[in-house]
């Protein structure tokens, strides 16, 4: 397979394989202690936690603390929920987790525009008395770069929480400064799926969504997987010492993708973006037959939202485009390990199917 789908998910990165390894252990070994208990297996699973929980905020801004959760999703609505925030403002192209878990607590969460380019702009209002607003860092379906540091900045000052969901740009991107709560999720950056991570700002209070032994500093309670943390924490370290040239390399696939795919319109900025994202449209296209004739390429319907749901994209919808020009459109995400010969032969056989139907 031709694997181009890196917004829904990434490969497992060797070395944070490798660094799960140990703590994977069977009968006979002792990797497998919980970590939570006293003796000195559970103390070295306790300190690779806290080895991993250093390489994770290596990628966020100083000043904060890290609690491992099972997946962005879940410090999504950790973040939300348990900020105790009653009126609520978020983009209307952040993720399911943060518009469906928003609209949970505030069914009249004021909904921030973004224009034709799926950009938030950067001065846009919010009601006064908002107390969290709520915009992402990379969009997940258009890849589109938001100005959360002047964002951030505004809602401080005007007494809100500032919440972002760095997952598609954590490792990738400088993390959002100014922000008070940050989610990121392992598996979107070549680390394990199963664990997500809320940067949390010193002196921002919490209260737990779930209860019981007290893990995760009384804010999350479960015992921790040290396999996960520690795949989580060498994929951080991996994402931050490669970040540069990464983006050159993913640069240089984005280019010959799109001149590859010329027949096709561009969905979303083209220069405030990440370029492993590229999201195309072309009128008439039916994006079903182009998926069945490429099965050994695996990349993405753009009309329908990342959960496979059916429900039509309201990121697509949101930047204007009709229920038609959003059916025609699909989404290729490059990848660290993805090869400029993979994407020339998956681009070259993605035009020519699509100029045959
Ligand atoms: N936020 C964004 C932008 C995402 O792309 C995703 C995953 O698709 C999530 C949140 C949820 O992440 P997780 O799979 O860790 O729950």
């Amino acid at each position: 397979m031709i694997y181009l789908d890196h917004q829904a998910t990434t490969p497992l990165a060797p070395e944070a394989r490798e660094a799960m390894l140990p703590w994977l252990d069977g009968p006979g070994g002792t990797g497998f202690a919980n970590p939570h208990s006293p003796y000195r297996a559970g103390r070295a699973a306790a300190a690779a936690i806290e080895v991993a929980r250093e390489q994770v905020a290596a990628l966020l801004p100083p000043g904060g603390r890290v609690i491992f959760t099972g997946s962005a999703t879940e410090a999504l609505n950790l973040a939300i929920k348990g900020s105790g925030a009653r009126r609520l403002a978020v983009s209307a192209i952040e993720h399911a987790a943060v518009l469906d878990t928003a609209r949970a607590v505030d069914p009249q969460a004021a909904i921030l525009p973004v224009d034709a380019e799926g950009l938030v702009d950067a001065t846009v209002d919010w009601p006064d008395g908002t107390e969290l607003v709520a915009v992402m860092q990379v969009n997940n379906e258009i890849g589109t770069i938001q100005p959360v540091e002047a964002l951030a900045e505004r809602a401080r000052a005007g007494g809100a929480l500032f919440l972002c969901d760095a997952v598609q740009g954590a490792g990738k991107l400088s993390p959002p400064a100014g922000a008070d709560l940050i989610a990121l999720s392992a598996h979107k950056l070549y680390g394990p799926k199963g664990i997500g991570a809320l940067w949390v700002r010193d002196g921002v209070g919490l209260t737990p969504l779930i209860h019981g032994g007290g893990q995760e500093q009384g804010l999350r309670s479960g015992t921790l997987s040290p396999a996960l943390c520690a795949g989580f924490g060498a994929a951080a370290a991996l994402a931050r010492s490669n970040a540069a040239t990464e983006e050159r390399h993913l640069a240089a696939l984005w280019a010959e993708a799109r001149a590859a795919l010329e027949g096709f319109t561009l969905n979303g900025s083209a220069a405030r973006r990440w370029p492993g994202n590229l999201n195309l449209r072309r009128e008439g296209l039916d994006v079903a037959r182009l998926m069945s004739d490429l099965r050994d390429i695996g990349f993405s319907a753009g009309s329908a939202c990342a959960s496979g749901s059916g429900r039509p994209s309201h990121v697509l919808q949101a930047i204007g485009l009709d229920a038609r020009a959003a059916r025609g459109s699909i989404r290729i995400g490059f990848g660290r390990y993805t090869g400029m010969s993979e994407v020339i032969e998956a681009c070259t056989r993605m035009a020519a199917a699509a100029a045959a139907q």
